[in-house]
């Protein structure tokens, strides 16, 4: 298997980077329409006028429906063809963000991605995931290449919930043990290569970061201020992890959070969330250190990071082998797991993870 690595074009992140959007994407085309959840064009289109104001470019602004089905993505592409459209962008959050890159890809447009919230590592990664037009799981769609410039602006992701922010980091917690997994068992990538030696530093960068500026992040979010440990985690949250985990492979903690879309009483616990408790399960699964196991707690704890079944919303212990089986099923990424795991291990793991958090808890 050949190493591979890849990346987006260009990434821009900083107080209002949305000010310089005309000159960061202006070689791109001179068309733009801008796909957008309904919160993310309340806080970025007025910055974003301002940005094209008196320059020779046509921008339009269309708010999507919601979810990344296939019927959205036609109606965008409609939109893009009737307006002669040379550069689609996205607004928002994961769902924004797939749905343009499904739009580009489909009209062979470049692609630029403006999140609005840092909740998933989404915007860097060169694929999406897309739904039926009723809401339940399609399919993914994995592109020839990652976006071709990815902005964030920090002052707009400052102001969202610090919920978003907190399950970002979730869902980067996740990423450097994915990939020393799929290390372990030479198993592909995301992009479907071997893993480079560039791709494990990313993946090594984004814990470090986690732990250095998680909490101090946290406490500025929850006060809408922006610190350089705020700039740390939102650059953690979305290049880190993005590109770490599109070269570095997932594992188990992934798997876990789909496993757990099975559960109707977890439907309110976010991603992130989810692939937080996931690491901890892997960190059973592989009999990590004791010292590995409570770094992993106490940054979970010290962020607001469920560490229990309870806290993901589970109360009925006995379901939780529905999601350890549907978390196995054939493709998924926990079999990149050195000797496998059945889903009986799994649920034994994930038991485990919440006896040994729900103890940490107690402490
Ligand atoms: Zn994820």
């Amino acid at each position: 298997m050949l190493k591979l690595m890849r990346a987006p074009s260009k990434y821009v992140q900083g107080e209002n980077a949305l000010a310089e959007l005309y000159e960061t994407v202006k070689d791109l085309g001179n068309s733009f329409l801008f796909i957008c959840s309904k919160s993310g064009a309340k806080a970025a289109q007025p910055k974003i006028e301002q940005s094209y104001a008196g320059k020779d470019a046509k921008i339009i602004f269309e708010v999507f429906g919601g979810i990344s089905s296939t019927g959205e993505i036609a109606r965008m592409q409609k939109i893009a063809k009737d307006n002669h459209i040379e550069v689609i962008c996205a607004i928002g959050g994961g769902s924004a963000i797939d749905t343009a890159k499904a739009t580009a890809y489909y009209e062979k447009l470049p692609v630029v991605i403006i999140p609005t919230v840092c909740a998933t590592d989404a915007p860097c990664t060169g694929l999406s995931v897309i739904y039926r037009d009723d809401g339940s799981f399609s399919n993914y769609i994995f592109y020839p290449k990652n976006p071709d410039a990815v902005v964030v602006d920090t002052s707009i992701i400052v102001k969202a919930p610090v919920r978003f922010l907190i399950a970002g980091m979730g869902d980067a917690l996740g990423t450097y043990f994915e990939a020393r997994a799929c290390l372990k068992t030479n198993s592909p990538s995301l992009e479907n290569g071997g893993i480079t030696k560039s791709a494990m530093a990313l993946c090594e960068l984004c814990y470090d970061t986690l732990l250095a500026d998680g909490y101090k992040a946290k406490k500025a979010v929850e006060l809408g201020i922006l610190t350089p440990a705020v700039e740390a985690i939102v650059e953690a949250n979305t290049y880190l992890s993005g590109v770490g985990a599109d070269n570095g492979g997932l594992a188990t903690s992934h798997s876990v959070y789909n496993g757990f879309t099975a559960l109707e009483e977890c439907e309110k616990t976010m991603h992130g969330e989810v692939v937080a408790f996931g690491t901890l399960a892997q960190l059973v699964l592989e009999d990590a250190s004791m010292e590995e196991i409570e770094d992993v707690l106490d940054f979970c704890c010290s962020v607001g990071l469920p560490v229990t079944l309870k806290e993901l919303g589970v109360t009925d212990v006995s379901r939780v082998m529905i999601a350890a089986e549907k978390a196995c099923a054939p493709g998924e990424s926990i079999h990149n797991m050195l000797g496998d795991v059945t889903p009986a291990q799994l649920y034994d793991a994930l038991l485990a993870a919440d006896a040994i958090g729900q103890d940490y808890l107690g402490k």
